[in-house]
């Protein structure tokens, strides 16, 4: 499970990968508390791959058309998950510092983190 180990960018603290919300939710270092995020081009390659592999496993399940599409939009965050410990066995996901305007959908009174 080595390779599933994260380093914090910022202080260099080791981060259990338990300790690392998975699809990209924003988190925060438990010793220096700065803003995280696992890389964007580690989890872009994860969501191209999770699409595109429900997108082939459900045409070869005989799915068409518009059914073939929702099949794959609503199966691919099972692939997600499985390909995020596939890909992360080859390419280790590394973690960067989360900028302020990482999360465009502010709510007004949502609290600052
Ligand atoms: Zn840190």
């Amino acid at each position: 499970m080595a390779r599933y180990v994260y380093w914090c960018p910022s202080c260099g603290t080791r981060i259990a990968p338990k300790n690392v919300p998975m699809l990209n939710r924003p988190y925060s270092c438990p010793a220096c508390s700065a803003p995280l995020r696992v890389a964007v081009p580690h989890m872009g390659l994860v969501y191209g791959a999770g699409l595109l592999s429900t997108f082939v496993a459900t045409y070869l399940a005989g799915l068409r058309g518009l059914l073939l599409v929702f099949a794959s939009i609503l199966g691919s965050p099972v692939a997600y998950l499985a390909l995020y410990m596939v890909i992360g066995l080859i390419w280790p996901g590394k973690l960067e510092l989360r900028p302020p305007t990482d999360f465009p959908l502010r709510f007004p009174n949502r609290p600052p983190d």
